[in-house]
């Protein structure tokens, strides 16, 4: 392909609307253009990118046993109604209706789609177990699309959904699309960190994400510095800390004034006492019911990890008149001592010494709080937010904080969808079973930008060969010049030849306008044809991640270029 011949519009300048470095590479590097907030129109650079994400995912679940399908990305709103999620799904859900004024859904993801379709097909254990995936664009309203690709209304996405016969089959099948998921993140050249994650609105038991490592990454994970523990943080663990002795415990609770001292840090710096030493307390509603929860004043709760904890099936934070009616005081004052509702308290704050509390009271607050001796606790729980330097819930070793991009998840779903679907087969004793689902998910646009924020330097993008727009760029240094232009054609010949994708910037530039652009692109291998090399029958090579480039005689060039992208391939 000829650089004049194709559209690669790139830009000097950083584009206002972007961020994060990816989302201005994928600008400037011309490979995407946005349409409106969180839409944006692939060029063909960026398009033969997605193409080739799509294709090692597509080998390798097809390697996987997994099954290629494609469902409608419009759905009628009574299935989603069957799993409850129609509601469940809330505003991210872009609903529509058509001229018969029936109500459709844009599809965010497609469980209850394809358990719809496993209901009516999958009727017999001999049809089980059965992996189906699809690489599709799906739809989500997002509040604020945001970060180019990362979070867009419109993205592409490879979701899979496997159905297993029993609990066993379905912990393989799972396996399977994990160990899918591995190859298809290295071979695409970016380095994963898998971690435990929170199931969310998807349902289910258990789940891993596969996170790409980076400091714009909207997601926030902990790893444990000894042994192989990694969670996000909406799910992370920590196992409880020393008591937090900050006074003998002799002293009695004692009702101290703190006019206009609501917040953890206005009532520390009055009292002259650490944030850590108060004991924050938040009323909430535990499944319609008002609870109290208490977490040491330096911590958050963590709302994701409430309902398994507490063994509830929602929680949410109670409004104004409930915390009135509930402590008998203005918002900013409640405290666990006298309480009538239930008080469940963080392990972070058992066997605390010398705690400062509200006093559930208008601008007074407690201190000299022990709180087993002087407030009734339903129950200690893990309930706050883990931050780094915790304790890792496996070995105790320190917890490091980390960003990350969650580019895969895989989920195993249990029933939860088989059953609201009855999707059942007949076992070999001809009795009626239901299905074992579990669900994987690759955005795939995302990946394409994350491996972009992964790998790049300060003139632009640096691809893995295997994603790579093309390999190789060709770079003559002056087009006029005959014997140079028949020396770029030649060698262009015998790399497509060979199969391999070549780009020639045949535009007359000036040279730093074209390197500037080759390396901003960012091609793996950019061979400079020139006059001075060619009068020593030699041509310039040179890797975009490396800084020294190679002379290598003509003759050879083809060879070294060959042998340059089997061995990047095989290391990446
Ligand atoms: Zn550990």
């Amino acid at each position: 392909m000829r650089w004049t011949k194709t559209l690669i519009p790139t830009l000097r300048e950083d584009p206002q609307e972007a961020e994060i470095d990816s989302h201005k590479l994928l600008l400037r590097a011309g490979l995407i253009r946005k349409l409106a907030g969180g839409l944006y129109t692939f060029l063909p650079l960026g398009l033969r990118v997605l193409h080739k994400v799509e294709r090692i995912v597509r080998e390798e679940m097809d390697r996987a046993g997994a099954l290629e399908i494609l469902m409608p990305a419009l759905h009628p709103r009574e299935i989603w109604e069957r799993s409850g999620r129609y509601s469940i799904m809330g505003d991210v859900m872009f609903r529509l209706a058509d001229r018969q004024k029936k109500d459709f859904v844009l599809g965010p993801t497609h469980e209850e789609i394809v358990t719809e379709l496993a209901a009516g097909e999958l009727r017999s254990y001999r049809l089980v177990p059965r992996t189906f995936y699809q690489i599709q664009a799906k739809f989500r309203d997002e509040i604020r699309p945001r970060f180019g690709l990362m979070r867009a209304k419109e993205f592409i996405m490879k979701d899979a959904y496997s159905f297993d016969v029993d609990s066993q089959a379905a912990d393989a099948s799972y396996d399977a699309m994990y160990q899918a998921y591995v190859r298809i993140f290295k071979r695409c050249g970016i380095r994963t960190k898998v971690v435990e994650a929170d199931t969310g609105a998807m349902g289910g038991k258990w789940s891993h994400e596969f996170m790409v490592l980076a400091d714009s990454g909207e997601d926030g994970l902990v790893e444990c510095t000894s042994c192989s523990y990694a969670a996000n943080l909406e799910r992370a663990e920590r196992q409880p800390p020393e008591p937090a002795v900050w006074e003998t415990g002799d002293d009695l609770p004692e009702p101290v004034a703190t006019p206009g001292q609501r917040t953890i840090e206005e009532v520390a710096a009055f009292l002259k006492c650490k944030p850590a030493q108060l004991i924050k307390t938040m009323i909430y509603r535990l499944d319609g019911k008002p609870a109290a929860i208490l977490v040491p004043g330096d911590r958050e709760i963590n709302e994701h990890k409430l309902p398994q904890a507490l063994n509830v099936r929602e929680a949410v934070l109670a409004d104004e008149a409930t915390i009135a009616s509930v402590t008998g005081a203005p918002v900013g004052f409640a405290g666990p001592i006298g309480l009538t509702i239930p008080v469940y308290a963080d392990l972070g704050l058992k066997g605390i010494r010398g705690g400062v509390t509200g006093a559930n009271r208008a601008d007074t607050h407690t201190r000299h709080v022990s709180l087993d001796r002087d407030a009734a606790i339903t129950a200690y729980a893990d309930l706050c937010v883990v931050k780094g330097g915790d304790r890792c819930p496996r070995c105790g070793a320190d917890l490091a904080e980390q960003r990350g991009i969650e580019v895969g998840h895989v989920f195993k779903l249990g029933t939860k969808y088989t059953e609201a679907f009855n999707a059942s087969f007949l076992d070999e004793n001809g009795h009626q079973q239901t299905l074992i689902m579990g669900c994987y998910g690759i955005g795939v646009t995302r990946t394409l930008q994350s491996i972009i924020e992964q790998s790049r330097d300060a003139n632009g993008i640096i691809w893995p060969t295997a994603v790579a727009p093309y390999p190789v760029i060709v770079l003559p240094m002056n087009v006029q010049h005959e014997p140079t232009m028949a020396v770029v054609n030649r060698l262009v010949g015998e790399l497509e030849t060979r199969g391999i994708e070549v780009l020639v910037d045949d535009r007359d530039e000036r040279p730093g306008v074209k390197f500037k652009d080759s390396d901003l692109v960012g091609f793996p291998i950019r061979v400079v044809v020139g006059e001075r090399g060619l009068a020593k029958q030699q041509v310039e090579i040179k890797r975009r991640r490396d800084t020294q480039a190679v002379m290598s005689p003509l003759d050879e060039a083809l060879t070294t270029i060959v042998n340059m992208i089997q061995h990047d391939t095989q290391q990446e």
